[in-house]
């Protein structure tokens, strides 16, 4: 995991540089009363045909998962990846929580509730293959993993900043998960974890959309990535909504 924490800790220093610089500029952005939120809303997240299949697929943890078939032993690596990522969906989750409750913009609300879906997803593959719980013990906004919990502050902080930090906390804590997801899916071949990972990631695709389109539509901001590179992130930008946004995944 060292990898990881390196990265963790690589993320913290940029936030970090962000807060400092949001704070001496003072750019406060507030959410205007009349923006298209809740058109926005709807269109990212609604029942509409497009979406269908996506949703389905979202809530894959919710029972049908019985119908994935369980895989042999796990490595130890598995295991970690396993106990990473479901504390990894928790921080999306309780991050968007509190932005959804210090900003009330409904995009959060929203995918806070996919990432539940996501937690769950990653909770039946835990009981299926007989692993303690590590979000079992734990209250909104607390973490086993120390880096994650380290992470968790630092977002909360950036994300109160303004509606604009908001945001990109919010793009950021996909691209995070986006290549967590491909590092954890190259270190396992288990058909169980690999369905779920890629169920998440194509989640966590949708939700790096919808963030940085309210930053574009909303504040007029071009979101610039900061884990992904430019090829990949254009492509999972400019893929149509349920569509992944790579070929071949
Ligand atoms: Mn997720
Ligand atoms: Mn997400």
């Amino acid at each position: 995991m060292n990898k990881k924490n390196t990265l963790v800790i690589v993320i913290s220093a940029i936030l970090m540089a962000m807060i400092l610089s949001a704070c001496s500029a003072g750019n406060t952005v507030q959410a205007a009363s009349n923006d298209p939120v809740v058109h926005t809303e709807t269109k990212d997240y609604g029942e509409t045909a497009p979406r269908a299949v996506e949703m389905r697929d979202e809530h894959a943890g919710d029972g049908s998962g019985l119908l994935m078939g369980l895989s042999g032993d796990l490595t130890q690596e598995e295991i970690a990846d396993l106990l990473y990522m479901r504390e990894e969906e928790k921080l999306a989750r309780d991050v968007y929580a509190y932005l959804y409750s210090h900003w009330q913009l409904p995009v959060f609300n929203s995918i806070a509730q996919s990432e539940q879906n996501h937690m769950d997803s990653i909770l039946e593959l835990l009981t299926a293959h007989g692993i303690d719980d590590p979000a079992a013990q734990t209250a909104t906004g607390q973490f086993t993993n120390s880096t994650l919990q380290d992470l968790y502050d630092t977002l909360i902080a950036q994300g109160s900043i303004s509606l604009e930090e908001a945001l990109q906390v919010g793009a950021l804590i996909e691209e995070v998960d986006i290549q967590d997801l491909d590092e954890a899916l190259t270190r396992t071949d288990k058909a169980d974890l690999e369905r779920v990972y890629s169920n998440l990631m194509f989640g966590s695709e949708n939700h790096l959309r919808s963030f940085t389109s309210q930053l574009s539509r909303q504040l007029g901001i071009a979101y610039q990535p900061v884990q992904l590179d430019q090829e990949h992130y254009y492509q999972i930008i400019t893929a149509q909504p349920g569509q992944r946004g790579r070929a071949g995944n």
